[in-house]
């Protein structure tokens, strides 16, 4: 029997919306000047719109610099076609050093061994290999202490095929406009950076998309955003409606299919554990969407989806596949119709803030869950160039 591929689909999908990723790009780019580059952060699959087709966009809008968590990340883009540089910012474990000749990319260097190794691979292949340090000026994650840095910048000045291209940092409050811990950092940063490069072309660079936002004299050579690409802001809903952030768009949205419908009456208990007990007569939308899917079951009697352009109620605890909405004050709800978790319907919007906020987290984690653990598809609405 030959199926047609849509009816082998998942009731349930992630849509993303490539010309929005290209229009935040290029906004960004505007506001934060075409002398700076723009690193375009595509890890954890591109805050989950999908690595490859992310990169894809923001090439399409002028991108030639992307950032990833992983060496096999660094190697997928390239085997996809992606031209420009890669940043490899997690690092590396012994052996896989081959691949930054083979593939071009470029590491982001913490500690001492992974100088080693890449010195010897340099000679190995008889190319020379450009190298970017990382400082930790007061992120307290990865990165090298600046007290250590006259011991690190020594060790790459005596590593034969090595050069120093750059020095980076990453700034742990440039979310909150408010506060001074960013413009105090950039000051021990722009230190380091006096007393380690002495030699121009080397890149400075620090911002994310808080920083890019919020603090533009901390932009440097080269920005590094990832939540803003993706049309959200870092602070939340607040950011939001900060016209710094002005006209970027969300670009994911995950929808769903009604299943079932039906009426039940006062006192029935809903789902596991009777969480919910109507109150009077109830109709119900049953979806085949649950804490499989990413709707987290923290998301139980808090959520909200839209169907028929209006807010319902997720009533009852969330199943692993299965959830229910109140839709006692919508009309004509029918199997099929589509619901949205996730993005407009009619006029109405659910954000990925929102949905953070039920969940007590931040618009990132709704973005990668949703958007990793589901079927992705891809789209281009025609959005008015102003
Ligand atoms: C993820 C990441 C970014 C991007 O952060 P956003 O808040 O998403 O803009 C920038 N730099 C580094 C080192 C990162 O790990």
């Amino acid at each position: 029997m030959i199926l047609p591929p849509s009816s082998l689909r998942s009731l349930n999908q992630v849509s993303i919306d490539s010309s929005a990723l290209q229009v935040n790009f290029s906004i960004l780019q505007q506001r934060i000047g075409r002398e700076t580059r723009i690193m375009a952060m595509v890890k954890a699959d591109g805050y989950g719109h999908g690595m490859i087709q992310s990169a894809v966009s923001f090439a399409r809008a002028g991108c030639d610099c992307f950032g990833v968590a992983e060496i096999g990340e660094g190697v997928a883009l390239r085997r996809a076609g992606i031209q420009g540089q890669i940043f490899v910012l997690l690092g590396f474990v012994p052996s896989q050093e081959q691949l930054f000749f083979d593939y071009d990319l470029t590491p982001v260097i913490v500690d001492h061994q992974a100088l080693e190794l890449l010195s010897l691979a340099a000679v190995r292949n008889g190319k020379e290999l450009a190298v970017h340090l990382k400082v930790d000026c007061g992120m307290g994650r990865l990165g090298i202490m600046p007290s250590e840095m006259q011991d690190f910048l020594a060790h790459v000045e005596g590593c034969t095929g090595l050069s120093l291209a750059g020095l980076m940092s990453h700034f742990p409050m440039a979310d909150n406009p408010a506060s001074k811990h960013t413009l105090e950092m950039y000051q021990r940063y722009k230190k380091v950076c006096a007393q380690s490069l002495k030699q121009p072309p080397a890149l400075c660079h620090i911002a994310n998309s808080g920083a890019a936002l919020y603090f533009p004299e901390t932009c440097g050579d080269m920005v590094r955003p990832g939540i803003a690409l993706y049309g959200y802001c870092p602070d939340g809903a607040k950011g939001r409606h900060d016209a710094r952030a002005e006209g970027l768009i969300p670009a994911m949205s995950f929808t769903t299919q009604v299943v079932q419908v039906k009426s039940v009456p006062p006192g029935t208990g809903i789902s596991y554990g009777h969480s919910f007990i109507t109150s009077q007569e109830t109709k119900i939308a049953v979806l085949p969407v649950g804490y499989a899917d990413g709707f987290l079951r923290t998301l139980s009697n808090k959520a909200q989806v839209l169907i028929k352009g209006q807010r319902a109620r997720i009533i009852g605890r969330i199943c692993m596949n299965l959830c229910m909405a109140d839709i006692s004050g919508i009309q004509g709800v029918e199997t099929g119709d589509q619901v949205v978790i996730l993005g407009s319907q009619g006029t109405e919007t659910i954000t990925a803030d929102e949905i953070a906020e039920w969940m007590g987290t931040i618009s990132y984690e709704v973005l990668c869950l949703f958007g990793n653990t589901n079927e992705r598809n891809y789209n281009q609405t025609k959005i008015e160039k102003k």
